[in-house]
């Protein structure tokens, strides 16, 4: 876990270049299309985030329609934000300037990939699935 909120503070050094506006848009996965996809590492730090909250099970997603990320509360705020995974930290909506591009985080893809390794993981799960089975392990 500390190997990856590295790779977060890493990224926090970088130029901003964007600017979430948190409309969260990015949060319901099937109006984007995109469900964030976790590494071992980005999981478990999650999972910790939701335990340290007295948290012990994923919440349940409250609307099936738009695919709302289940660490969305009803006030439309990321209950694990400071541990929010690092597809979430690096995909904007466009009006907040648009996602990263491969190329200007493909380093730090490379270290989170690493680490999931490292941790007998087979790359990044969706994330519901991939938090539920870290939640199992910490
Ligand atoms: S983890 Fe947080 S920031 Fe990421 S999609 Fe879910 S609610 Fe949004």
């Amino acid at each position: 876990m500390r190997a990856t909120r590295a790779i977060y503070a890493a990224l926090e050094q970088r130029p901003a270049q964007r600017d979430c506006i948190r409309r969260t848009e990015c949060c319901q996965f099937k109006l984007t299309g995109r469900t964030p996809m976790l590494t071992a590492g980005e999981a478990l730090v999650v999972s910790a985030a939701l335990r340290a909250s007295g948290r012990r099970t994923l919440p349940e997603s409250a609307d099936a329609a738009t695919g709302r990320c289940p660490l969305l509360n009803p006030a439309g705020k990321c209950i694990v934000y400071e541990a929010r995974p690092f597809g979430c930290r690096t995909h904007f909506c466009a009006a907040a300037g648009g996602p990263y591009t491969r190329n200007e985080v493909r380093d730090l893809v490379r270290r989170l990939e690493d680490i999931d390794a490292a941790l007998g993981g087979d790359g990044p799960h969706a994330l519901p699935m991939a938090v539920e089975s870290a939640l199992k392990k910490i």
